[in-house]
């Protein structure tokens, strides 16, 4: 049997491994190792957005359920839970990209002369 060898091995092709992952190969001599769980990320439904909501309980997410609710009669609630899927971890989501105040940044730029 073969023996592969990496530098380093991520688990997670979500948001966060992806990026680790793509910085890390940027150097040549680092061999990275990008494990996910989930399939392919070649639904439709992942690149529209707010469709995350046809994604939910089918195999692209982690089923995830509450807990027993008492407000709920003891049931359970399926809630939008994290994804399962290569490079798509948060499924696609609702696409919600908040744009802060400019003037939210000023304290970074201070902080980075
Ligand atoms: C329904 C929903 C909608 C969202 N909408 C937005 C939005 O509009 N805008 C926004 O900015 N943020 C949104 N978020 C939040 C955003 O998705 C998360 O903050 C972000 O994905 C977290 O990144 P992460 O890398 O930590 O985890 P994830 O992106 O969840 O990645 C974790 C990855 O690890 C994999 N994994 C887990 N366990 C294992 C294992 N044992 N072996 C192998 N692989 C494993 C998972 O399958 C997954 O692919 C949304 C989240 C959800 C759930």
């Amino acid at each position: 049997m073969a023996t592969e060898r990496y530098s380093c091995v991520i688990v997670g092709a979500g948001s966060a491994g992806c990026v680790l992952a793509g910085r890390l190969s940027a150097d040549p001599t680092c061999r990275v190792l990008l494990l996910e769980a989930g399939g392919s990320n070649r639904k439709r439904e992942i690149r529209i957005p707010a469709a995350f909501t046809k994604l939910l309980q089918t195999g692209y997410d982690w089923n995830y359920r509450t807990s027993e609710q008492p407000q709920l009669s003891d049931r359970r609630a399926a809630g939008p839970g994290p994804g399962r899927v290569a490079r798509r971890g948060r499924l696609g989501d609702a696409t919600h990209h908040p744009r802060p105040h400019p003037r939210a940044y000023r304290h970074d730029r201070r902080a980075r002369r």
